[in-house]
Order: C-alpha cells, then structure tokens, then sequence
C-alpha cells in the first residue's frame, strides 16, 4: 500500500523532506510515498524571500549560505540551478570599537582570537590583551560538563573585553541570541571541546598545520543564487508540484491527531482532515509543543525553545553618500554601543550588499542592510517603519557616514532564529525520543542547527529516515 507522509511546514526544512521523500535527485520512483506539505503562511520558505528593491531582484531574508557545508549546493544542483550559483566576492568585515571601524583581525578561529596580537589589532584595551597573554601563558582554570555557555568559557578564559567586543557579535550575532545564554555544546562545539582539554584556549583554538598563519581558503566561504537565495523555495515548490507533491499554502495545521482506524494520524486544518501514516513535523519547536505537546512531556518541553526576531532595513545611497571601510562584507557592532542621548545603538551589524554580492551592483551606488534585533532587544518591534528607518539611518551617519538613503525597504522576521541555549542537546535528544515513542517526527532549524544547509539536511535526514524504516 502506498505510504501517506504530510509534512508540516513549508519552510526549507519541510520542503527538503518532502524532496527526499519524493525521490531526490532520481525522481519518485513506483513505490514513492504519496506527499502533502501544509505551510500556514501564504508562500513557502519561511524567512527565504527576495523582492525588487533599488530596482534589483534582492534578498530580504537569509542572502548566502556557508559553502563548506555541501547540502544546499547539492539540492541547488538537483534542481538544475548550478549555474545561478553566485560565490561570495568579498572578505573580511570590520568591528565598530572605540568609535571607530577596525577592521577583524585575521587570526580568529570561529570569533575567538587565537593571538595577542589578534587582540591589539582589534583595537581593545591593554586589559584585553594582558587577558589574553595570561590565557597564553597561565590559563585560567575552568571545569565544564556535557555543555557551558559559550559567554562562560570566553568570559573566564579570555575575560570580558574580549567576549563582549569580539566574541559576543561574530558568534551571537549569528543567532541573534546572547553567548551568556548560547550552548558552546551546539552552537560552537569545537569552543566546548578546546575548553574540556584545559590549559590555554587561544593555543587549543589554533589550527595545528596553520598555526600563526590564516590559511589559504580552498573555496567560496558563502554562496547565493543569481535572483537571490529567495529564489530556492518557489523552485522547490515548483519541482515538488511536478513530481505531484501537493503543498498547500495559507493554511495552517490545527491539531495533528491519533487515528482511531486506519493511517495512524489525522492531521486537522479548519477546512480539512488529512489522514498520513506518517507525520514530519517541520515546524518551530513552540509550534510543535503546542501540536503534539499533549502527546509526551519531552515534546511539551519544546515550548522552551524561544526564538529572537529581527529585523532588516535594505538602503539605497549614492556612493558619495557615505564612507566605507575599504575592504570587507560588512561591520559588527557590539551589543550594548552606547548611542546618543542614552540607550545603546540597535544595529547588530551592517552588510554591504553589493560587494557580497557583485551582480547586485551599479556605477555610482551603494546597497547596503542593516540588522537590527536580538532575543532581548525587539525595540524593532514596537517602530513603525519609517521609525526604524530614520533611526537606522541616524545610526549609519555615526558607523558609516551615511547620509539621506535614496530608497529603503524594511523586512521583519517575527519568527526569527530559534535559541540553542546551555543544555539545547539533551533537550532535542528527550524530545526526539519522546516523538519516537508516539511515531513522529521532527525536522528544522529548531534541532539540528541554524542556517539553510542545515535545514536542508534536517529535513532530507528525517525523509530518508522514513524511507528506511518503511522498507
Ligand atoms: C532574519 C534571518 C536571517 C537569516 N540569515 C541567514 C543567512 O544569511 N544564511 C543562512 O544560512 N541562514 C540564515 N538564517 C537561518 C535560516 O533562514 C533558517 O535556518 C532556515 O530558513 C530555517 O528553515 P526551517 O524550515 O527549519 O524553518 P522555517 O523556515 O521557520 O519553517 C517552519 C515553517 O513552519 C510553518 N508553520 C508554523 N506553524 C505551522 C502550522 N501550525 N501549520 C503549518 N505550518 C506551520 C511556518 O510558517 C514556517 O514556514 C536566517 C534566519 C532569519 C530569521
């Protein structure tokens, strides 16, 4: 009998499973599953959305992926879209410190520096360095467990200075989150690992081959797509629909619920029944818990997974309208920058759009965005859009130099990235449990790591472990 699977979610994570589900890069084949994706929101890919802007086809979501992993190439290959792969064409960033743009020194390892005098060049303090000789030279002691918070093991090995100015925006910016809360066990396991081996952390951070030296990149850090990673879910949708996947947007699942005959699930919506043998939920942790949080307690226990929403603001200026640092992707700003008149500045970081990204750019313009937003900063969320664009604005003057933006557009992800605060494992690890002990399962950024190759993977992982268990 032909296996049912709804999966429900349509972001990335939900779509990469209903593509392995339908046969991957071979097609479905005659034993395929019969699939069904249902995405409460009105399109699909979740915070994967490009739009005209400045007269280009951009980003307003997640605008490259990191390279190394190969998931996202390879689905992007699969789905006959190599050649609109855009490589990253710039490097390098720049820390806004002391009032000033300097630029990120090279020897850091994942946004720790691994040198003194990685320390110096970032412009932070002779506390800062003399903390950093002292991780060198005589190592604070540290004991850690099966997980520390990444802000702990920075804080005691290399002090405060350097977690807040350096570590603190290249690592927690990346989920919004703060590293004071942020498990070193998931987030940045090879942190845990160098801080299990005891003695110095910048020695046990340094590459061993490479040790002073950066390497030599073998390769693009990120990639994007020609009409913008937002680009991906409508092709997805596309090729699923081809193969007869159906995938039903606007319509959000209400209750996934035991079937007393029958497939073992009825997945309910206002308007529908859907009876499936099987069950991927791809959706946020909370929106699980709140689903299937009646079936088990360890799936209950989802609820605490919170997310950090942001939000972006993409501008347009003439070139002579601001100075940027000669070189790099774009600037960090440390959390808690003291901005004028009292309070702390809200841009976490500023991307230079069209250096990224070379196709993006025109003669005599500048694209940039700015982020703003953090698990406890949703400022963002209480402005209208033309507030968060005059103070974002006001603030570029200051990192930057801007002056009026030409064209603006503000995107808000709500949503946003889920937290993998200390002990974010064993709470996934009881929860995976918990859904194989009722017969479901999860997939997503909320479990097996943020970012679009590792949603990718999630959602092809869990389908081919349907698959497996099927035959
Ligand atoms: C602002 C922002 C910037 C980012 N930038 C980058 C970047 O530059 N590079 C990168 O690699 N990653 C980036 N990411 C992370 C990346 O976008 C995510 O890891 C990935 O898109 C998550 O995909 P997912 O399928 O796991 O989750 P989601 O995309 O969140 O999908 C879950 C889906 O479930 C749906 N849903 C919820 N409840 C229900 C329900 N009851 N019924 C039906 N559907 C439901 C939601 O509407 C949603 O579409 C960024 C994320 C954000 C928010």
């Amino acid at each position: 009998m032909t296996l049912s699977v709804v999966v429900v979610g349509g972001g990335l994570a939900g779509l990469a499973a209903a593509w392995e589900l339908s046969g991957g890069p071979k097609g479905p084949g005659p034993d395929a599953p019969r699939v069904e994706v249902i995405e409460a929101a009105e399109r699909v890919g979740g915070p994967l959305l490009a739009g005209t802007f400045a007269g280009r086809t951009v980003d307003l979501g997640p605008d490259g992926y990191l390279a190394r992993r190969p998931e996202a190439t390879q689905l992007i290959t699969e789905l006959g879209r190599a050649d609109d792969l855009v490589p990253i064409a710039a490097s390098g960033a720049s820390l806004y410190v002391g009032a000033r743009l300097v630029p990120i020194p090279r020897s850091l390892s994942l946004g720790v520096p691994t040198t003194v005098d990685a320390v110096r060049e970032a412009g932070l303090s002779w506390r800062a360095r003399w903390a950093a000789r002292r991780d060198w030279w005589w190592p604070a002691p540290l004991e850690v467990g099966e997980d520390a918070s990444i802000g702990r093991i920075v804080r005691t090995k290399l002090g405060d200075e350097i977690a807040a100015k350096i570590v603190e925006p290249m690592i927690g910016g990346i989920q919004a989150g703060r590293i004071d809360d942020l498990s070193a066990a998931t987030v940045f396991p090879p942190l845990l690992a160098a801080a299990r081996r005891g003695g110095s952390l910048m020695k046990a951070l340094t590459p061993p081959a490479t040790a002073g030296a950066s390497p030599a990149p073998a390769g693009p850090a990120f990639y994007s797509l020609r009409d913008g990673l937002g680009s991906l879910p409508p092709t997805l949708r596309g090729a699923l629909e081809e193969r007869g996947v159906l995938v039903r947007t606007g319509v959000a699942v209400s209750a996934v619920r035991r079937a007393a005959t029958g497939p073992r699930w009825l997945v309910e919506t206002e308007a529908t029944v859907t009876p499936a043998d099987v069950v991927i939920l791809a959706t946020p942790a909370v929106a699980t818990a709140q689903l299937v949080g009646a079936l088990d307690d360890d799936l209950a226990a989802l609820a605490r997974v919170d997310r950090a929403g942001a939000a972006m603001v993409a501008l347009r200026f003439r070139d002579d309208d601001l100075r940027l640092p000669p070189a790099g992707t774009g600037v960090l700003v440390p959390l808690g920058t003291p901005w004028r008149g009292g309070g702390t500045m809200m841009t976490t970081a500023l991307t230079f759009l069209d250096r990224k990204w070379p196709h993006l750019a025109r003669e005599g313009e500048t694209l940039l965005r700015a982020h703003v937003g953090r698990i406890d900063d949703r400022r963002w969320s209480e402005m209208d859009d033309a507030t968060l664009v005059a103070r974002v604005v006001e603030e570029l003057g200051v990192l930057v130099g801007a002056g009026e933006p030409r064209e603006t557009a503000v995107s808000r992800w709500a949503e946003g990235l889920a937290q993998y605060r200390v002990g974010h494992a064993a709470l996934v690890e009881r929860a995976r449990t918990g859904a194989a002990r009722v017969g479901l399962h999860l997939a997503g950024s909320s479990y097996d790591g943020v970012g679009v190759p590792a949603s990718i993977a999630s959602g092809r992982d869990i389908a081919r472990e349907v698959l497996a268990a099927r035959d």
